[in-house]
């Protein structure tokens, strides 16, 4: 395959992503000789064992898999469920399976990496949409802000959960951060339902992701998120209360499925980049350009963990590879294993650090010490 198609979408900030009031665009200057080496290797890789680098036929397997999964949960809540525990248990079951569609279907083909052809990726990428968030909006705020600049204060959205959680030295302090390590877990019960009834619709308001702008909606991206949002409200609201009727106990149910689904993609991001070993950055400030490369930005601020664990690994849809996600935002997540030998094997001839946590609880425990630093008075 040409090592041209392996390389990032862009490594500079488009013009229309300014901050307000700044005149400049933010350019990575740093030595490229590191994703050059990177790109030729994997290129060589694939090369050499034949494999094609988007998904084909295993991705339609685990993506039924996992709408199956969907399905058939919901169903069950919906027609078969009469015990409190049955609806616990299918609620946790419901919070888990929404998120690995995150994981699995929308993410590779937010990214055009989901298959060869184009239109199977787009099709993909709406699997956002089905589940209530806006594909539209997610191609600013994680494809071009988070992954061109991962860990950027004010410009990677994703860090910016001020004043809730101080994630970064250059947040402002306040002394209930102390307490960030413990609440942080409850405070994921109203990631999702704030993400799909209130930043989408902000954003394509006020034209912002976080800091950053973003360019005015599109007519066909006003489309996708309306009728998106009518769709996801209708299956997950209209219809189930109709079935069941509103009581405290439907209340109680969709606050444990917003709890599981939060924590399940929270800790995702979270322990790959919010931990006491990923580096943080702080914008360069008007006219200058990244410290960085932007291979050495990508894997400075990323950490994979628990990379020998299969059924995590294909849960997560590869993102404990998050390194390799980085690296290689347009290639399926199913080669990251693979990949992480060859990438591993250019930052040792180049004394670059390569950072790896064991098994997900060290990555856990190593995330939490990153909260508590930064809870930690300023
Ligand atoms: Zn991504």
């Amino acid at each position: 395959m040409p090592a041209r198609a392996l390389l990032p979408d862009r490594s500079d900030e488009p013009t229309w992503l300014r901050p307000a009031g700044c005149n400049s665009v933010l350019k990575y200057t740093g030595d490229p000789a590191l994703q050059r080496e990177i790109r030729d290797e994997a290129a060589a890789y694939f090369e050499r064992t034949g494999i094609a680098r988007d998904g084909g036929v295993r991705m339609l397997v685990k993506s039924l898999i996992i709408v199956a999964w969907v399905v058939t949960t919901y169903l069950l809540m919906l027609f078969v469920a009469t015990q409190t525990w049955q609806f616990i248990l299918l609620a946790f079951s419901m919070g888990l399976a929404l998120a690995g569609v995150g994981f699995s279907i929308q993410h590779d083909g937010g990214h055009g990496a989901y298959s060869a052809h184009p239109w199977v990726s787009r099709a993909a990428a709406l699997a956002l949409d089905a589940i209530g968030g806006s594909s539209y909006m997610w191609h600013y705020k994680h494809n071009v802000l988070h992954h061109t600049y991962p860990n950027v204060e004010q410009v990677d959205d994703d860090i910016s959960q001020a004043p809730w959680l101080r994630l970064s030295s250059t947040d402002p302090y306040f002394p209930i951060h102390r307490y960030q390590f413990v609440y942080s877990w409850l405070l994921y019960i109203f990631m999702t339902p704030k993400w799909l009834f209130v930043d989408d619709f902000k954003r394509l308001f006020t034209q912002r992701a976080g800091p950053r702008r973003v360019p005015p909606p599109t007519r066909r991206g006003i489309a996708t998120l309306v009728l998106g949002k009518i769709f996801a409200y209708s299956w997950m609201l209209v219809i189930p209360l109709s079935i069941h009727g509103a009581s405290w106990s439907m209340f109680g149910l969709y606050v444990l499925i917003a709890w599981v689904w939060g924590v399940a993609m929270a800790i995702t991001f979270q322990l790959a980049h919010c931990n006491d070993t990923a580096e943080f950055g702080n914008w360069p400030g008007e006219g200058k350009p990244m410290e960085m490369g932007w291979a050495e930005q990508q894997i400075a601020t990323t950490v994979n963990f628990s990379q020998g664990n299969p059924v995590l690994t294909w849960y997560l849809g590869g993102l404990n590879y998050q390194i390799e996600h980085h690296l290689f935002p347009k290639v399926c997540h199913i080669h990251y294993p693979g990949l992480s030998a060859v990438v591993k094997d250019v930052c040792e001839r180049r004394g670059v650090t390569y950072r790896v946590q064991p098994t997900m609880w060290s990555a856990l425990r190593s995330h939490i010490g990153h909260l508590k630093r930064m809870g930690a008075a300023a």
